[in-house]
């Protein structure tokens, strides 16, 4: 964001008022090519985020993310370990609207688009957990340009906070990789899961004993 572009405290608006304020952007050149704007949906707060690339075809069309072939996968592979969509997650993009040919989003679009998930992330989800799906996310919230084959399956913190991240691969990977059998990245994937809904589940179970409020 350069100084000259006066950016909305989006932090001092509520949950809905960003969802509207994004459904008319036009910060970056991606505002020309979608139909709907994809802002993202599930509880707000939820301990658990995920966060995927951008919009494709079937999401540009509906506004909800990961609805299409991948989003089903995704759907089935949290299923597996007991994480229902839409009640115990919620999900977003690192950019709103859908990248012409399905093209990976370029760093200058997810910088224009950050302010919305910085104010999802830190203002309204207050995730203790987030899931990063793919590259384009990992390289975008964690600013690390390692493999995504050496980052995935690591816990990291997001830098300067207590939120616990884990990459994965992107269900579109696994779309072209289907394979179970032990090692390959499917597989690899459902450990990956395994451990996400560990994590969730103790810090449902230490906001038992604290009695923490939800705020
Ligand atoms: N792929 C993504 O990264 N996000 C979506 O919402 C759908 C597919
Ligand atoms: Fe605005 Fe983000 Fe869409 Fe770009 S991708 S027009 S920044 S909502």
């Amino acid at each position: 964001m350069d100084l000259f572009t006066k950016e909305p405290d989006y932090a001092s608006l509520t949950y809905e008022e960003v969802r509207e304020a994004a459904q008319t952007c036009a910060k970056c050149p991606l505002a020309k090519g979608r139909t709907k704007v994809v802002f993202g949906n599930g509880p707000v707060p939820c301990d658990l985020m995920l966060i995927g690339e951008a919009p494709g075809a079937d999401e540009d069309i509906q506004g909800e993310p990961f609805v299409g072939r991948a989003g089903q996968l995704l759907t089935q592979i949290l299923s597996s370990v007991g994480i229902r969509r839409p009640d115990d997650i919620y999900i977003a993009n690192t950019v709103k609207c859908r990248p012409p040919e399905n093209r990976a989003p370029l760093a200058t679009e997810q910088e224009a688009c950050w302010p919305y998930l910085e104010a999802q992330i830190f203002s309204f989800v207050k995730p203790k957990i987030i899931i990063l799906a793919g590259s384009p996310a990992i390289k975008a919230v964690l600013k690390n340009d390692e493999p995504i084959t050496k980052l995935r399956g690591n816990w990291q913190k997001l830098a300067g906070t207590d939120i616990s991240v884990m990459p994965i691969f992107h269900p579109a990977y696994l779309l072209r990789n289907p394979s179970k059998e032990q090692g390959k990245p499917k597989w690899l994937t459902w450990q990956d899961m395994k451990e996400v809904k560990g994590a969730l589940e103790y810090h449902r179970k230490l906001r038992e004993l604290v009695k923490e409020p939800e705020d």
